[in-house]
């Protein structure tokens, strides 16, 4: 089969004629329709520090896509062929202690699809049975393709109540930002103000729901707090910029009582004034993957009952055109990019 793989440890990606990957007991072999890119496969395309940390070459990449069901392993009972489905990226272990409680998204031992075992870039990829997500027909084929990336969205924007709430969202352009921000809306938040550095992102924010987006160098995020009517700090912060800048301006100004959710990977360096945590009573949570599985639940509602975060897919191609893909993802000016397998 065709597939984008990792082929040797230095900067890029190459389209290689890969073996059909072994379907297991448990498994499930979907054939891909598309596969969306995320900043993780940039990381990876480009072989920085974290992508040499991790990632065992050759390997096939991909976590984000949506496929169709064609080989089912001896002991799967709950699908069939034919069967439209996605996959949790994150396989848990499901024998150590947070798994065991009911916290499959923290296990000890999780591998990444695509990052730790083959991907979805290619024309087949196995899963096993127990990370399958079969959704409602009434979502698009395109849509469930990035079900993932919405998935963080998701559990960062849903982790605190927010009805009626005023939301910061730093970092609001990026994929991830934008969607939470759509959820914002569609759950009831009030104000929905947002940082970005990017002008092609700050727009595509306010396409996703967000009332204001900034510069955060050039533009005073005082002023649109007042501009907005707000008169004291956010009630919720979600950091999706991955920026210890960002991140020390979301802390800067929540209001007392405050709850943060910690998306964006922030470097080991970065350093906030614990003072402004302590004395304002701020909540602080990490936020990693999806939780398993009621955030797929928590989307599968929304998207059935109004939630449109279309606007999010800028770019389609087909996978043979992947380095345009991966060239157009270095520049930043884009939301999500589908890669076409048929
Ligand atoms: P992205 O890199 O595409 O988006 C980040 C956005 O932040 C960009 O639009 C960028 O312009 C903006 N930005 C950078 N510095 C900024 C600053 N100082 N102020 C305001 N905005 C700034 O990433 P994404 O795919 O949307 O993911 C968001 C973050 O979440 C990344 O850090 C990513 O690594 C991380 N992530 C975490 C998890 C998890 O499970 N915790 C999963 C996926 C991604
Ligand atoms: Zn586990």
């Amino acid at each position: 089969m065709k597939a984008i793989v990792k082929a040797k440890p230095e900067r890029g990606l190459w389209m290689e004629d890969v073996p059909l990957p072994i379907v297991g007991v448990n498994d499930v072999l979907i054939k891909i329709k598309k596969s969306a890119i995320c900043g993780t496969d940039l990381h990876i395309y480009k072989w920085d520090h974290w992508a040499q940390q991790t990632i065992n070459p050759p390997l096939v990449i991909g976590h984000e896509y949506v496929g169709e069901i064609v080989e089912l392993g001896s002991e799967v009972t709950q699908y069939k062929i034919g069967d439209r489905v996605t996959a949790e990226g994150h396989i848990a272990c499901g024998h150590c202690r947070n798994c065991r409680r009911g916290r499959q998204h923290i296990c000890d031992h999780t591998v990444g699809i695509g990052v730790q075992r083959d991907g979805g870039f290619a024309e087949y990829v196995v899963v096993p049975v127990s990370n399958v997500i079969k959704v409602d027909q009434r979502i698009p084929d395109e849509i469930v393709s990035i079900m993932d990336p919405l998935g963080n969205a998701c559990h960062t924007a849903l982790s605190f109540p927010l009805v009626g709430e005023d939301v910061f969202i730093t970092g609001i352009g990026g994929p991830i930002g934008s969607m939470a921000a759509s959820i914002c809306r569609f759950g009831g938040a009030r104000n929905i103000i947002g940082t970005d550095l990017n002008p092609y992102r700050r727009d595509l924010a306010l396409k996703l729901g967000a009332d204001r987006v900034i510069d955060p160098r050039n533009e005073s995020i005082e002023d649109a707090m007042i501009s907005m009517g707000m008169v004291s700090g956010f009630d919720i912060g979600l950091e999706c910029s991955g920026s210890s800048v960002a991140f020390n301006q979301l802390i800067e100004k929540m209001y007392n009582g405050g709850k943060v959710s910690l998306l964006g990977i922030l470097p080991p360096d970065t350093t906030v004034d614990w003072n402004k945590m302590i004395f304002k009573g701020l909540t602080l949570k990490g936020i990693y993957g999806r939780e398993m599985f009621e955030t797929w639940y928590h989307m599968e509602m929304m998207l059935t009952r109004g939630l449109d975060i279309a606007p999010i897919i800028t770019h389609r191609m087909k996978a043979d055109n992947f380095q345009e893909a991966f060239d157009i993802m270095e520049t930043g000016n884009c939301g999500k990019i589908i890669l076409d397998w048929e």
